[in-house]
């Protein structure tokens, strides 16, 4: 469903990916790994057009979508993204943060959203808390809002960037339990995270990305039991 081919994004005269090659097929699970600063974010961003690219191509559904800048808003609706921290309005309530961007930005009508909403919200056992102020919440409340209103875009693939990186460790569970079941419904998924067991156990396909370029890319069996290089290696190490 998307399709990377030779991108290229540097930072003035710094490369970060070279050339990055990639793809991923719907309802496949894909886990970016690899050291701080090897590019992870960046590439989660250049994906839904946060970042400028310098060459290469990106298609999701066959059609190119980084010719024309113009057209990232329609893009994003189709990809989401989460991130590290939530970015909820602070001003507004849980329902009306999960609201806007389908109501505003799609045009949809406010029943349709408001049941899936609260179909969400239920899921999650967070409807109780669809009238608060995201200041009323915790870290990992707030996480699982901020997977809600993505998904109530209905896109075609997630994208998910550390998003238990900054959470208390009694809430991470909570989260990654949300995108487990995300995975396990056959949202097509690509996510960086340093939850190594989350990765075994929610992965179809694991890419290990060292300076910005795949090193590895293997099955989580394989990749976690028996890494090829010696930077996987090193790096899996830091996790035991
Ligand atoms: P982490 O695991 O720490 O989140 P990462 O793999 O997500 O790391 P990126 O954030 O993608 O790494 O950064 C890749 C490289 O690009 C780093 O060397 C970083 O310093 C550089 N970089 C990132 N954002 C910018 C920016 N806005 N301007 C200049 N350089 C940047
Ligand atoms: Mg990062």
């Amino acid at each position: 469903v998307l399709e990377v081919r030779h991108l290229n994004k540097k930072y003035g005269e710094t490369v970060v990916l070279p050339d990055f090659n990639f793809e991923v097929q719907r309802g496949e699970v894909v886990v970016l790994l690899g050291p701080s600063g090897c590019g992870k974010s960046t590439f989660l961003r250049c994906l839904n057009g946060l970042e400028e690219i310098q060459a290469g191509e990106i298609k999701l559904n066959g059609q190119i979508i980084n010719a024309d800048a113009t057209k990232w808003h329609v893009v994003r609706q189709k990809i989401g993204m989460v991130f590290q921290s939530y970015d909820l309005f602070p001003h507004m309530t849980i329902l009306e943060n999960i609201l806007l961007g389908p109501i505003k930005a799609q045009g949809r009508d406010r029943l349709e959203v408001l049941q899936q909403a609260e179909k969400l919200l239920e899921r999650v056992g967070l409807l109780d808390k669809k009238e608060a102020y995201p200041s009323q919440l915790s870290g990992g409340q707030k996480q699982r809002i901020a997977i809600i209103r993505a998904l109530c875009m209905n896109p075609e693939i997630m994208l998910f960037d550390e998003v238990t990186a900054s959470l208390d460790p009694e809430m991470v569970r909570e989260v990654l339990d949300v995108m487990l079941e995300l995975a396990q419904a056959g949202m097509t998924m690509v996510i960086v995270t340093h939850e190594m067991g989350f990765a075994k156990a929610a992965a179809d396909r694991v890419i290990f990305i060292d300076q910005g370029q795949i090193i590895e890319e293997a099955t989580p069996e394989l990749f976690f039991t028996s890494p090829k290089s010696e930077r996987a290696k090193k790096f899996l190490n830091i996790f035991k």
